[in-house]
């Protein structure tokens, strides 16, 4: 099998490692710099997409941003999984909520802004405090506001009208702030015949609007509530291939924040977690292949590497730590690898933790010390 990654970051890499065992050769495609790369070596492999289309035996992405000519192309094939209705959706909070409201999946109370006057029947509307966030390009908490006081409309409405007008299309989605406990993550499969597996909900920490640790948790009520959620999503868009839904926990009830129609950085922990890791299961469904096992075979936190380009040997030399690089050059908050952290109990696992916490540096990972804080 011969599969076309749309990206070629480390989403597509992480992928092309897991192919490779199953005889599913990767190719990936720079958006940016137009041409099909080795997913590993970033060596060019081919500078005509056309001919790289033909060749694919599937073509499937590694993010939702991609330029909608790029995807009519794919979808032109009829090699093109997930679907084209999902990448948008992920890529547009408006499809993004008018999906999830269709599926009847319970998220924040939203209004769409294009003017001051939508602005002030947002505000009517959801109430303050909200979180204001662009429809199209946001990542990482990038492209978001807050705005807690009246006194600040004037201020937030100046930068987020000069976001409008900066790019065709685009719109600001009003939210109401949710008082979360905490924030989890389900990433599950559908395969070509409609049949859901999902991991092990993960609970996730970011750090100024960035991923920054997700352990694997074992929740029965909220794992249900999540995977009723996940197959109203996955089913409505006949979905194939691997989805992710970031979710609020309010008081045991899950409201989902967002929708990534790929896999996901909160789902890096199953490479060593989980019996068949995510992008393994990506490849199988867009394959046609059986999904692999989701059980999760041994506690696991996920720690991302952000802005770092080396790391203490000792991490190496210890047990149960795995850690994956991107190959990408250093640049301050790029996610540049990560850090599977295996244990054979929870108890163990919050112990090594807090034992990494003493060899890692306090400000490029302050989540393990507020983890470690917290357990020790
Ligand atoms: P990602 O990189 O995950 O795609 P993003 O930039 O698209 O992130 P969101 O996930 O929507 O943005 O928001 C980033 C973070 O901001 C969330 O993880 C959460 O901590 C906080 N946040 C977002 N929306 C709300 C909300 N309505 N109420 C409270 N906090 C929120
Ligand atoms: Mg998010």
């Amino acid at each position: 099998m011969n599969v076309l990654v749309l990206g070629a970051g480390q989403l597509a890499r992480m992928m092309s490692l897991a192919g490779a065992p199953l005889n599913i050769e990767t190719n990936a495609f720079d958006v940016i710099s137009q041409k099909v790369v080795h997913p590993l070596t970033q060596s060019v492999v081919n500078n005509d997409l056309e001919d790289a289309i033909s060749r694919a035996d599937v073509i499937t992405a590694e993010f939702e941003h991609i330029p909608h000519d790029i995807l009519t192309l794919c979808e032109k094939s009829g090699k093109f999984l997930p679907n084209t209705d999902a990448i948008k959706a992920g890529g547009d909070r408006r499809l993004e909520k008018t999906l999830l409201d269709s599926a009847n999946v319970k998220n924040a109370k939203h209004y769409v802004i294009h003017t001051r006057q939508d602005f002030d029947e947002a505000i009517q509307y959801v109430g303050l405090p909200m979180v204001l966030k662009s429809a199209l390009g946001g990542y990482d908490g990038k492209g978001q506001w807050r705005l807690k006081s009246m006194d600040d409309v004037d201020a937030v409405w100046c930068e987020m009208d000069q976001c409008i007008q900066a790019s065709s299309g685009q719109a600001i989605v009003a939210e109401e702030f949710v008082p979360f406990d905490r924030e989890v993550s389900l990433v599950g499969a559908r395969g070509k015949n409609g049949e859901v597996v999902v991991y092990p909900l993960a609970e996730n920490i970011h750090v100024n609007g960035v991923l920054s640790l997700s352990t694997a948790i074992e929740d029965r009520a909220l794992q249900a509530q999540a995977k009723e959620m996940f197959t109203a999503v996955a089913n409505s868009l006949n979905y194939t291939g691997v989805l992710a839904l970031e979710f609020f926990d309010v008081k045991g009830t899950l409201l989902v924040n967002e929708i990534a129609p790929r896999v996901h950085n909160s789902g890096h922990w199953t490479q060593q977690g989980a019996e068949t890791c995510q992008f393994e299961n990506h490849l199988r469904a867009v394959c046609g292949l059986p999904l692999g096992s989701t059980t999760l075979i041994r506690p696991t936190c996920m720690i991302n590497i952000l802005g770092e380009d080396t790391l203490p040997d000792t991490i190496l030399s210890t047990e149960g730590c795995h850690v994956h690089w991107y190959g990408k050059t250093k640049r301050p908050g790029r996610k540049m690898g990560h850090i599977n952290v295996c244990a054979k109990s929870t108890s163990e696992l919050q112990h090594l933790m807090c034992s990494l916490a003493e060899i890692l540096d306090k400000n490029a990972y302050p989540a393990i010390h507020e983890y470690a804080n917290k357990w020790q």
